[in-house]
């Protein structure tokens, strides 16, 4: 999911969802004045630059969302892939202030990464810079959508995790999750999970480790390259919990060299007071206003 901010000057009566737009952009209007703030949703096997929104050669479309968008409102048009939002927020308004260069981890139903280098957020030659989600992470491992197999958000996503319990379950696992589930699977949501582990649950714990084996490692490797003074881990999977955070650490300092990991923070949780709608907001100004 994209968040691609729009301001317009055309009434909200308008409708959005003329034969002008061959892509589906479902905006969420907002009272204040002629500013739209919507999400485009990008799934469905197709990555997209997210710097010029273009799709690549698979795609039928034959113009980025940005030159749709800013066709159809005049006005213009700035777009962030959402990790990247919440690492400009880190970067002005959160941990990051002050922090030379930094990563954000974003662990939910997909996995990806911000970067501040040098105190500059980078988004690479294509603005797919953060695409840790689809770094190699298991040999003949599941597909991705991105249609290589075994990428690290396909045993590490929220959708996964669920999936691999409910597996455990069907096939006779005892589990504290029947409990919290009250012996509904159905019922079952990444929070019980992490109540689970956190509650020393064997089960969900084993999952967990798995999980953070698959991270860790990547992580360390990105850390060895980039030697950041700071990363954060957001995202469903890993808010409030602090298991999977401490398993995750533990493999960080294990497996990158010395140097890196004595000088690296680490921290985890839920983003503060809005941190990434806060970076879209100096994201747009800064390029809006000083042209960068
Ligand atoms: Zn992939």
């Amino acid at each position: 999911m994209i968040d691609l901010p729009v301001v317009s000057n055309k009434s909200e009566s308008e409708s959005t969802s003329s034969a002008a737009f061959p892509l589906n952009l479902n905006f969420a209007k907002r009272k204040s004045r002629k500013v739209f703030i919507g999400n485009v949703p990008v799934g469905g096997g197709s990555p997209i630059s997210v710097q010029t929104m273009t799709k690549t050669k698979t795609s039928d479309v034959d113009a980025t969302v940005k030159q749709i968008v800013e066709e159809r409102f005049a006005v213009p048009c700035f777009v962030l892939h959402d990790t990247n939002a919440i690492a400009v927020g880190e970067k002005h308004f959160g941990y990051g202030v002050g922090v030379s260069s930094f990563l954000t981890v974003w662990i939910s139903d997909g996995v990806s990464l911000g970067a501040v280098i040098n105190g500059e957020v980078h988004l690479g030659n294509d603005g797919f810079l953060g695409e840790f989600g689809h770094v190699h992470a298991v040999e003949n491992g599941p597909l991705c959508y991105c249609g290589h197999s075994g990428c690290l958000e396909t045993v590490t996503k929220e959708s996964y995790i669920i999936e691999k319990v409910a597996a455990g379950l069907r096939s006779g696992v005892h589990s504290e999750i029947s409990t919290l589930t009250g012996g509904d699977p159905r019922r079952m949501t990444i929070e019980e999970i992490k109540k689970a582990a956190n509650d020393g649950d064997r089960f969900c714990k084993l999952i967990f480790e798995e999980v953070a084996g698959h991270i860790g490692a990547k992580l360390s490797d990105v850390i060895n390259v980039l030697n950041p003074g700071l990363v954060t881990l957001r995202g469903s999977v890993i808010d409030d919990n602090p298991f999977l955070f401490e398993n995750i650490y533990r493999i960080i300092h294990n497996r990158s060299v010395r140097f890196t990991s004595n000088s690296v923070q680490l921290n985890y949780g839920r983003c503060g007071e809005h941190i990434g709608i806060k970076g879209l907001g100096s994201w747009i100004l800064s390029n809006y206003f000083l042209g960068h």
